[in-house]
Order: structure tokens, then C-alpha cells, then sequence
């Protein structure tokens, strides 16, 4: 934005017009959305508030916190490194450039491990970046449960920022989920009953035609997943047979052209009950399977 406005102060609508205004000539992809999202964190005040007064002027820090953030969208820094958060299953996250933000399609993978779970179960998440699918699960698993349920819940991640990040937002959020660092299952002990991962799968080749928010911003570790995008999946297949206890369940999301070679990989390594499940868009985004040891 431009000097001016350093000496002229700016209305909560002069801020959106002219936010708005900005994002636009940036080609960010949803100017209003994004400069109204800007102003909540700014100005602190939501929309409800808005209506009622339009024209109140925004303090002096309120002013440059807001240009800043303009001026930074502007050049395609994602929203959620600017207010350092992004809600998911309805739970807010804190995020920062070590961590996957959190995408909506993912909650369709939490959504179909809460239907999978049962009392007294383990559970981990591999490569669980901002702990967002641990969180969610643990926290909704428990919820309203009389008597109480008894289950263990664990994350885990090659990455020691990561895993910071994720310890802070289950202590944030108040959820019991245990860390550790481990590539793979590299620290992992013992069975679990079900393991969920939303592992990296996007093709290296692929990376350079993302949009800039993710192929600049989003963790390289966290999308790669080598030649084929199936690097991952692979591993995890594999070794994941290991740490299953009987008949325990692994679910993974996947990219939408994904279905068939991950469920197949399933079932090659011996898994069985292979399904697949869409997300609200309409996509193939969860492959599940579970391992029979007998
Ligand atoms: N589990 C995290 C998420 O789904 C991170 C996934 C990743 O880094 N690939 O958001």
C-alpha cells in the first residue's frame, strides 16, 4: 500500500477497499476473501462487528499490521504464515513454514479413522507435521464418552520443528497425544491398532507447477514424494505390517490419481478389505486396509 496512508488513516472499508485492491493486481486467487480475513486480524473485529460501524478508524499499530500483511499476501506468502493458524475439524492450529498447513481435504481421513475407533486403542500418526489429524482424532474420539475411553495416541515426524509445532498445539488444545522423532518407523515401538498418515506424495517432477502459496512456502519434505509420488506409500505398506496389531487398521490419504496404486500396493503387501473413500469434492482421498497376521 502506499505511503499516504501513513499520514491519512484508514476506515475498516478504506482498508478492505484498498486491500482488496492490492491482492487483485497480485493475482492472489481470492482478493476480497483474503483482505477481509487480513482485517479480522488486524483490527481484531469480525464481521458482525463491521456492519455496525464501517467507518471507525484504525489505530496507528492497526494501520501497519494490516498494510504489512497486505504487502505480504501481496507477494504470495500463504494467509495462514501471516495470522499462523488454520482451523481444522473445527480445532484451531498454529502453523509456520516447518509444517504442512492443514487442508480441508484431510479432515475426510480423520472423519473415517473416528468411524474406525474403538476402546482402549493405539494409535499413530506418521509424518503428522502441525498434529493436526492426531490432534483432531484424539481429541473427538474422546469426547462426550461416559465412561471414559482409554487410548493411546501418538505422532510422529522426521522433523524436530515440526514436531515442536505439533506439541504446542496439543498442549494448546488440550489433547493427549504423545511425540516422538523418528523417520518413519525408524523410533517406533510396539503395535498399534491403527495407523493413519497423510505421508508426502505429490511427484518431484510436479512440485514446480503448484501454485507459489504451497511450491514456495508449504515444507519441501512435507510434499515430496520422489519419482512417483509413491515413495512413501511404499515404505509405509511395508513396514507398517511390522507394527499392526492383529487385524489393526492403516489409512492414508492420497492424491486424487492415486487410488489405484496405493490400493494395489495394499494388496500386493497382503492387506485386505482395501477400500477407498471420496472427499466432499468428490475425489478418491482415503485408502485404507487392514493387515491380517494370522
Ligand atoms: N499430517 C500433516 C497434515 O496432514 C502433515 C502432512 C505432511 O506433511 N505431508 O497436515
Amino acid at each position: 500500500m502506499k505511503q499516504k496512508h501513513l499520514e491519512q488513516s484508514l476506515t475498516l472499508k478504506s482498508a478492505l477497499q484498498e486491500g482488496t485492491e492490492c491482492l487483485k493486481k497480485a493475482k492472489v486467487p481470492e482478493p476480497e476473501l483474503d483482505a477481509w480475513i487480513l482485517l479480522e486480524y488486524a483490527a481484531k473485529v469480525e464481521r458482525s462487528r463491521y456492519y455496525l460501524d464501517p467507518e471507525r478508524e484504525l489505530s496507528e499499530k492497526e494501520s501497519s499490521l494490516y498494510m504489512e500483511a497486505i504487502r505480504r499476501r501481496s507477494s504470495r506468502i500463504p494467509l495462514q504464515h501471516i495470522t499462523g493458524e488454520q482451523e481444522f475439524m473445527g480445532f484451531s492450529f498454529r502453523v509456520n513454514p516447518h509444517v504442512l498447513i492443514p487442508r480441508q481435504d484431510t479432515e475426510i481421513l480423520v472423519e473415517t479413522a473416528l468411524e474406525k475407533a474403538e476402546n482402549h486403542m493405539r494409535i499413530l500418526d506418521l509424518c503428522t507435521g502441525s498434529g493436526c489429524i492426531i490432534i483432531s482424532l484424539s481429541k473427538m474420539i474422546l469426547e462426550g464418552r461416559e465412561p471414559a475411553w482409554e487410548i493411546e495416541c501418538e505422532g510422529s515426524d522426521i522433523s524436530p520443528e515440526a514436531l515442536k509445532t505439533a506439541k504446542g498445539n496439543a498442549d494448546r488444545l488440550g489433547a493427549r497425544v504423545h511425540f516422538i522423532q523418528s523417520d518413519l518407523f525408524e523410533n517406533i515401538q510396539g503395535a498399534y491398532d491403527m495407523i493413519v498418515s497423510n505421508p508426502p506424495y505429490i511427484q518431484t517432477s510436479e512440485i514446480e507447477e503448484l501454485q507459489d502459496e504451497v511450491r514456495l512456502y508449504d515444507p519441501r519434505i512435507a510434499l515430496d514424494g520422489k519419482e512417483d509420488g509413491l515413495y512413501f506409500y511404499r515404505r509405509i505398506i511395508e513396514e507398517a505390517r511390522e507394527h499392526l496389531s492383529e487385524k489393526g487398521w492403516l489409512l492414508f490419504e492420497i492424491g486424487w490419481d492415486q487410488k489405484e496404486a496405493v490400493s494395489n500396493l495394499m494388496e500386493e503387501a497382503g492387506y485386505t478389505l482395501v477400500t477407498v473413500k471420496k472427499d466432499l469434492a468428490g475425489l478418491d482421498r482415503v485408502v485404507m486396509g487392514r493387515y491380517n497376521k494370522a
